[in-house]
């Protein structure tokens, strides 16, 4: 296979700070494996603006269409704010997510024990916990028709519409499947089956889709709101989770807020298999780009780092080596190396990012 090609977009904020950070783990793996990448650069959201007049260009764009994967800072800040809606930084980021079908949102909920404390949780309810919730992204009530707020009699009526084909179904459960089978090897599928025909349906694709091509990934169901409470009680009986477009918006928040600070966490967006087996597909930190820090040295840059490692996972089949860089992260957390929004202990003098990037490319040396 030719050597995997990545397109990085900083995008705002502290968007080029924790790239940065990236870069120099992406050189790392160049120099001490030998595990090389074709990167290329480009902008997105204001920065893109600036260059291009629009948040996100089409050349840039037909870039994105074309590499193994986009690794994505955060787009946005204040100096945009007065744009015209259509030209935002922010529309940058749903175009890109929306021309390239991404239909699979990944959001793990990871808790490195070394944080568990950060957590509103008890301690043994989230240290260790790693779990990942798959949500479909492209359909479902955010996109059904008839929507809109009409007039009816004497009074109006606010209307959305959840709609499930059987492909989009299907499409979202392989790809749970499919990731289960690097992880635990376990889904479980969460809908409103009891009250809702589109759940009845969710069901049973899953179901029918489990039986025909993933019989040796364990399955089992669950209500959407008896899953919420699940997550809450024991989330560590979980290891994939697949759910709708809404449910999914509401579980992946609440699951990853279950392990602490925003600077933690990373995602990724999946579409269709290109014609060389890998995914479309988009990385990127859940959090934006913190204007409020933005240039201080004060960043974490490890949400993105995690997201690179979601790609050597994910995009690249690099199994050994997202562990590996994972596992460098725990090791530094683990010394007691935090960025300012990690401070809760006493007498902790914050690192800078670029000083977090560093430790985190010496674990991964020692681990050599
Ligand atoms: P935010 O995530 O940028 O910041 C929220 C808070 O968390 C801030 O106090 C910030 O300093 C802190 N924070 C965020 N990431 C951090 C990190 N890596 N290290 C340390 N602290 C971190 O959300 P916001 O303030 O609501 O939005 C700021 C801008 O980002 C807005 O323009 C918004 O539209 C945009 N945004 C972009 C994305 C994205 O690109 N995916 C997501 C959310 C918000």
């Amino acid at each position: 296979m030719s050597t995997p090609s990545i397109l990085i977009l900083p995008g705002d904020g502290i968007g080029p700070e924790i790239m940065a950070e990236v870069m120099k783990v992406i050189n790392w793996y160049d120099d001490k494996i030998g595990l090389k990448f074709d990167v290329s650069h480009d902008v997105v959201g204001g920065a893109a603006y600036d260059k291009y007049g629009a948040p996100l260009a089409d050349e840039t764009l037909a870039k994105a269409q074309e590499v193994d994967a986009v690794l994505l800072g955060a787009v946005g800040g204040p100096k945009y704010d007065n744009l015209d809606f259509s030209i935002k930084p922010e529309r940058g980021l749903l175009r890109l997510r929306k021309e390239m079908d991404l239909y699979s949102n990944l959001r793990p909920a990871q808790c490195f024990d070394a944080l568990a404390d950060f957590s509103s949780l008890k301690r043994d309810v989230v240290a260790g916990l790693d779990i990942m919730i798959v949500r479909e992204l492209t359909s479902g009530i955010y996109f059904g028709e008839p929507r809109g707020v009409f007039k009816e009699g004497n009074e109006r009526v606010g209307i959305n519409t959840q709609r499930y084909t059987e492909s989009e179904v299907a499409r979202v459960a392989r790809s749970a499947f499919e990731l289960a089978r690097k992880r635990g090897n376990k889904v479980c599928s969460m809908e409103k089956a009891n009250v809702m025909e589109s759940g009845i349906l969710w069901r049973d694709v899953v179901t029918e889709i489990h039986a025909a091509e993933y019989s040796d990934v364990e399955l089992s169901h669950m209500y959407a709101d008896a899953g919420a409470m699940q997550l809450c009680r024991w989330p560590k009986q979980f290891d994939v989770i697949v759910t709708d477009n809404l449910f999914g918006d509401l579980l992946s928040d609440a699951a990853a807020m279950l392990t602490g600070s925003l600077g933690m966490l990373p995602s990724a967006s999946l579409g269709a298999p290109m014609e060389n087996g890998r995914p479309k597909a988009l990385y990127e930190p859940v959090h934006g780009s913190a204007p409020d820090i933005a240039g201080q040295g004060k960043a974490n840059p490890i949400a993105c780092i995690l997201s690179f490692a979601m790609a050597l996972r994910y995009s690249f089949d690099q199994i050994e080596e997202a562990d590996r860089l994972e596992k460098a992260v725990e090791k530094v957390l683990a010394d007691g190396v935090r960025t300012a929004d990690l401070l809760g202990e006493e007498g902790v003098t914050p690192v800078t990012t670029s000083e977090m990037g560093d430790k985190i490319v010496e674990a991964l040396t020692a681990s050599m």
